[in-house]
C-alpha cells in the first residue's frame, strides 16, 4: 500500500515527490512515457529562477529526481495503462504491475503535437523548439519560423517578433483557427510575414546539426521551395497526457484535466499538477508551483482520513 503515488516524472511530477518526500510520505513516481518529462528535450533554460548563467533542461530535471531522491522516492519505470479512482485506495495500473494507493498526484503532462517529420525529431533543441517563451531569447537577430495556424501560432509569432529580425509563419490553409482579434495582430506585426499554404516537408540540416532552411510544398500548386531560417517553431497544438483518465475525472473539451482549489479534481484524494491540467502558462516553474501544491494538498488530505486508513 502506497501513500501517495505521483504519475508522471516532470517538473510537476517530481516538485510533488520532493515535498511529499519531505513530508514522510514515501512517494512512489511512475516515470511515464517521457520520463523527465518536456524538459528533458529543451537545451538551455535560463528562466528558472536561482540559475543565473541557466542550466541544461536534462540537468535540471536530473537535479530535482536526486532531490527527490534524497527525501525517499521511489522511482518505476512504465506507463500507466488502467486506473480505478471508484474507491480508495485507488488501483494504479502499467503494462506489468498494479499498485494500491491512498492518494494519487497526476502530473502526467502534456506533449507539444509535431509534425512528424524525421529531420524535426533530430534537430529538436538545435534549432527545433515547441517553446517559444523558452528558447525566443536564443534566436536573437535571426530569422525563424513558425508553423501552425491556431492561437498558439499567433501569439507565438508575436512574441518571438521581440527577438526575431523576422518570422515566417507557415499555414497549410489561407484560413486560420486562431481568433481573428490574434491574427490581426500578427498581421500588422511588420515583422510577421505569413506564408500560406504550405506544409512543411523538410527541415534542414540534420547533416550539419542546425537548422538552415526549410522545404516547403504550397498545397494548392504542389510547388516545392526552400526558406532559409535559422529556428523553426513547432506550434500547432499539444495534447494532454489524459487517455487513462476519460469518463474518471472531469476534463475540458480539450483533455486538460480540471482543478478546483488548488489542485483538487472531483475525485476526493486525487490531484493533479503541471501541463495536463494547465493549457495557458505550461513553464517549468508553474509546474513546479502546483507540483508542490498538489503535494500540500495530497498531505492534508492522508492526514484528514488517517483514522480511516489506518483500518484498513
Ligand atoms: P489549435 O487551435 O488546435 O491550432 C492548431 C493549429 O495547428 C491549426 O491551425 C492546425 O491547422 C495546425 N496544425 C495541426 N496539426 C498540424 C500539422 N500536422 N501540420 C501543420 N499544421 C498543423 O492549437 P493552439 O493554437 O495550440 O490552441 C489550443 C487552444 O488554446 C485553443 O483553444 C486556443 O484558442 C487556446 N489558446 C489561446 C490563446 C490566447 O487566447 N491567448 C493562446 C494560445 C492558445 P488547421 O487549422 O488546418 O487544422
Amino acid at each position: 500500500m502506497n501513500n501517495v503515488i505521483i504519475i508522471g516524472s516532470g517538473c510537476a511530477g517530481l516538485t510533488a515527490a520532493i515535498y511529499a518526500g519531505r513530508g514522510n510520505l514515501n512517494p512512489l513516481v511512475i516515470d511515464g512515457y517521457e520520463p523527465g518529462g518536456q524538459l528533458s528535450l529543451t537545451t538551455m533554460v535560463e528562466n528558472f529562477p536561482g540559475f543565473p548563467d541557466g542550466i541544461l533542461g536534462p540537468d535540471l530535471i536530473e537535479n530535482m529526481r536526486k532531490q527527490a531522491e534524497r527525501f525517499g522516492t521511489q522511482f518505476k519505470a512504465g506507463a500507466i495503462t488502467e486506473v480505478d479512482l471508484s474507491k480508495r485506495p485507488f488501483k494504479i495500473t502499467t503494462s506489468s504491475e498494479t499498485f494500491d494507493t491512498r492518494a494519487l498526484i497526476i502530473a502526467s503532462g502534456a506533449t507539444a503535437k509535431m509534425i512528424g517529420l524525421e529531420s524535426e525529431k533530430k534537430l529538436v533543441g538545435h534549432g527545433v523548439s515547441t517553446c517559444a517563451t523558452c528558447d525566443g531569447y536564443f534566436f536573437r537577430g535571426k530569422e525563424i519560423a513558425v508553423v501552425g495556424g491556431g492561437d498558439s501560432a499567433m501569439e507565438e509569432a508575436n512574441f518571438l517578433s521581440k527577438f526575431a529580425s523576422k518570422v515566417h509563419l507557415l499555414h497549410r490553409r489561407n484560413e486560420f483557427r486562431a481568433s481573428k482579434i490574434m491574427v490581426d495582430r500578427a498581421r500588422a506585426n511588420e515583422k510577421i510575414r505569413f506564408v500560406t499554404p504550405v506544409v512543411v516537408e523538410d527541415i534542414s540540416d540534420v547533416s550539419r546539426g542546425g537548422v538552415e532552411f526549410v522545404t516547403l510544398r504550397n498545397t494548392e500548386t504542389n510547388e516545392i521551395t526552400t526558406l532559409p531560417v535559422e529556428g523553426v517553431f513547432i506550434a500547432i497544438g499539444h495534447e494532454p497526457n489524459t487517455k487513462v483518465f476519460r469518463g474518471k475525472l472531469d476534463m475540458d473539451e480539450n483533455g486538460y484535466l480540471i482543478t478546483h482549489d488548488g489542485s483538487q479534481t472531483k475525485v476526493p484524494g486525487v490531484f493533479a499538477a503541471g501541463d495536463v491540467q494547465d493549457h495557458h502558462y505550461r513553464q517549468a516553474v508553474t509546474a513546479a508551483g502546483s507540483g508542490c501544491m498538489a503535494a500540500l494538498d495530497a498531505e492534508k488530505f492522508l492526514d484528514a482520513h488517517k483514522a480511516a486508513d489506518a483500518a484498513h
